[in-house]
């Protein structure tokens, strides 16, 4: 037997299997915590159903944050679904190296970008994922990813209380803080009464309720609707002990700069909903920096 054999054969008997998924394993865990020591505030945006605006919250979050200087991060957990790509207009920019780290997309230059829908080749491509590589996958997108030093990580969530929020709670263990999209309908503030509820079971804060598509503002006579009912979201944050946020109103011209990939904090500054945002990121800043004079 040669020498070399027999020392792969010793190594091999010192590490074995189990020993080198241990080491791995801390590694990841120094590679995480390394990670996250350099964000600053964690922002979970969560939404009790599908539909309700939570990614174009998310998006906008995280646009109006990085174009007050902050350094941003917007992650988007949404692997079934991820549309953060689209909101911002940079799908599949990014190819896997094959390395260990992986640099973020960048929208500008305070706003980083990382979600499973910029390694896709086909936006219709089906993601099929169980539950538990679903954590592996979350665990990567924390853990190798660059984000540097970031003053906000806003983490967009898929609807609902299942394993990705779950696996994006744990990981950043506790120290994250939960915004709840919901709108005025009953079924929705059912839906995100459970959230909230989520929220206190794993000991999340919530920095309050954003009620979206609240009241329709008529282009053409200027009279507000509320078609979804309006004050929902207040009425259900007052019941539930949480702060609440604003209202953003239902805006058709959302929906044609969200498809073009156009943040409408940034494409649509003198609209009311911008201006209705602007105060809910006002509040979210103030919420995360108490004790910062206002100025
Ligand atoms: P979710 O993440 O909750 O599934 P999205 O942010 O993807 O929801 O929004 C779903 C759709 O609703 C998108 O087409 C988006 O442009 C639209 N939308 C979101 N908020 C508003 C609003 N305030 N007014 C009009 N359309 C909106």
């Amino acid at each position: 037997m040669s020498s070399e054999h027999h020392g792969s054969t010793v190594g091999e008997a010192c590490w074995g299997a189990e020993e080198t998924r241990r080491l791995r394993e801390l590694k990841e865990q120094l590679d995480l915590q390394e990670n996250l020591v350099k964000i600053g505030h964690k922002i979970v945006v969560l939404s009790g159903k599908g539909g309700v605006g939570k990614s174009s919250v998310a998006t906008n979050l995280a646009v109006a944050l990085s174009l007050q200087g902050q350094k941003t991060g917007l992650l988007d957990v949404d692997l079934h679904g991820p549309s953060i790509p689209t909101l911002l207009g940079i799908e599949r920019q990014l190819t896997p190296t094959g390395g260990t780290r992986i640099e973020p997309a960048a929208y500008n230059p305070n706003l980083k970008v990382m979600s499973v829908g910029l390694f896709l080749k086909d936006q219709d491509e089906a993601m099929i994922w169980r539950g538990p590589a679903k954590h592996g996958v979350i665990k990567q997108l924390l853990t190798a990813v660059e984000w540097g030093d970031l003053d906000y990580l806003i983490v967009d969530c898929p609807p609902g209380t299942g394993d990705e929020p779950l696996s994006v709670i744990q990981l950043l263990e506790g120290a994250a803080s939960a915004i709840v999209v919901t709108t005025p309908q009953d079924v929705a503030l059912n839906d995100v009464r459970k959230s909230v509820t989520f929220c206190r079971q794993v000991k999340l804060p919530v920095i309050g309720v954003v009620e979206n598509m609240s009241g329709f503002v008529c282009p053409h006579c200027g009279e507000s609707i509320d078609i979804f009912k309006s004050g929902g979201g207040s009425n259900m944050a007052g019941e539930m002990n949480v702060p609440f946020l604003g209202r953003i109103p239902l805006d058709p011209a959302l929906v044609s700069a969200g498809d073009k990939g156009l943040p409408f904090v940034e494409h649509l500054t003198a609209s009311p909903t911008t201006e209705a945002f602007d105060k809910i990121v006002a509040t979210v800043i103030a919420w995360c920096n108490p004790t910062a004079k206002s100025a």
